[in-house]
């Protein structure tokens, strides 16, 4: 599926939209004037592969905290700002982007000193629509849907275009997948600006996965999005790792390892399990793009083995490692994994 063309704008040094590499983005949960726990937890945001991080400003201490933080870390940071244009004015001094929603910020006056410091260092605004807290207008006259979610969205444009100010991208959360995936889908054909895609308040690792695997892989396979969040209660590094796999098997990225392994029935006879899990944990730094099958018996091994980068066909007490369809050795169950893993590595360093 060919991706929407939208417009490109630069996150202090991350392109987003256009044919940029759809980003990932997570957010700290530590209060964000607390720049040791803020500072470290963008850091190990980071190592997981997080392109662009965003932090919550509710207050003046931590609009002050910004500038600190900002030059101990090398991604680029979003000041995430309801409400306060004193707090966006602060972060538009030191931020990469900042989020707001002009309609809830206050007079135009102020929405226009904003977007003149937005501009002034050329930096982006986020818009970012959250189901569950539209303008009262929008929110009387549509409740909660797609359709109130997709009006707020352009009212909010549209006041920044008024000011002149197109730097834009835009999200549209629910907490729902359906109604993610439609105000996305709304919204998409009537305006170029990137979108930021997420769920908002998806739940817990289990719930996030599956409710994100759903909106953000459904609207990814339809071209749609451009950068994106998986929200998660839990930890951050579970964030990324969600994401990341969703632009995998959705086919925008190919970076990294992708493990086709069988659900094992009656047939099997070796601890498969176990085996997947040391492989999927010794390969996740891999980076290079690379299939990999672990098949329980030869039912279905072959067939996918030939589809495969290296493989394991396992069998009684044995198994076959197999590269590129051809079969290199027949080991012992307790050699397969080790010996695997190495031609898995050598693999990595030939692609
Ligand atoms: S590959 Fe073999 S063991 Fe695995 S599910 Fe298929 S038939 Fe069963």
């Amino acid at each position: 599926m060919q991706r929407y063309k939208t417009k490109q704008i630069n996150v202090g040094g991350v392109l987003v939209g256009g044919d940029a590499p759809v980003s990932v983005q997570s957010m700290t949960f530590s209060k964000t004037h607390d720049i040791k726990s803020t500072v470290e937890q963008i850091k190990r945001l980071q190592i997981a592969g997080c392109d662009i991080v965003r932090v919550a400003v509710p207050d003046l201490k931590d609009a002050n905290a910004l500038k600190k933080i900002k030059s101990q870390i090398s991604i680029p940071l979003v000041a995430d700002i309801h409400f306060n244009y004193r707090l966006a004015l602060i972060a538009a001094e030191v931020a990469d982007c900042i989020r707001i929603n002009p309609g809830n910020i206050g007079s135009k006056e102020r929405v226009k000193e904003v977007v003149k410091a937005c501009k002034e260092r050329n930096i982006p605004i986020r818009i970012g629509i959250n189901g569950g807290s539209l303008e009262k207008e929008f929110e009387q006259k549509y409740g909660a849907t797609p359709k109130g979610m997709v009006e707020s969205a352009l009212y909010n444009i549209k006041y920044l275009e008024d000011l002149g100010f197109t730097d834009i991208k835009v999200s549209l959360k629910a907490s729902n997948a359906a109604r993610t995936v439609e105000a996305y889908r709304m919204l998409r054909p009537l305006v170029e600006y990137p979108f930021h895609l997420g769920v908002t308040e998806a739940g817990t690792l289990f719930h996030s996965t599956i409710k994100s695997s759903i909106a953000l892989g459904s609207l990814l396979l339809e071209g749609i999005g451009d950068t994106m969040r998986v929200s998660i209660t839990g930890e951050l590094e579970e964030e990324i790792r969600v994401a990341k796999a969703i632009l995998k098997d959705s086919g925008r990225t190919n970076d990294g390892v992708n493990i086709v392994s069988c659900p094992t029935c009656g047939r099997i006879q070796a601890d498969l399990v176990t085996a997947v899990k040391e492989i999927e944990e010794k390969t996740a730094h891999i980076k290079a793009p690379l299939n990999i099958s672990v098949m329980g018996c030869v039912v279905n091994a072959i067939g996918e083995a030939k589809e495969a980068d290296v493989a394991i066909a396992y069998g009684k007490g044995s198994g076959l490692i197999i590269k590129k369809g051809e079969v290199v050795a027949k080991l012992k169950e307790k050699e397969l994994v080790e010996r695997f893993l190495e031609e898995i590595e050598k693999e990595s360093l030939n692609g």
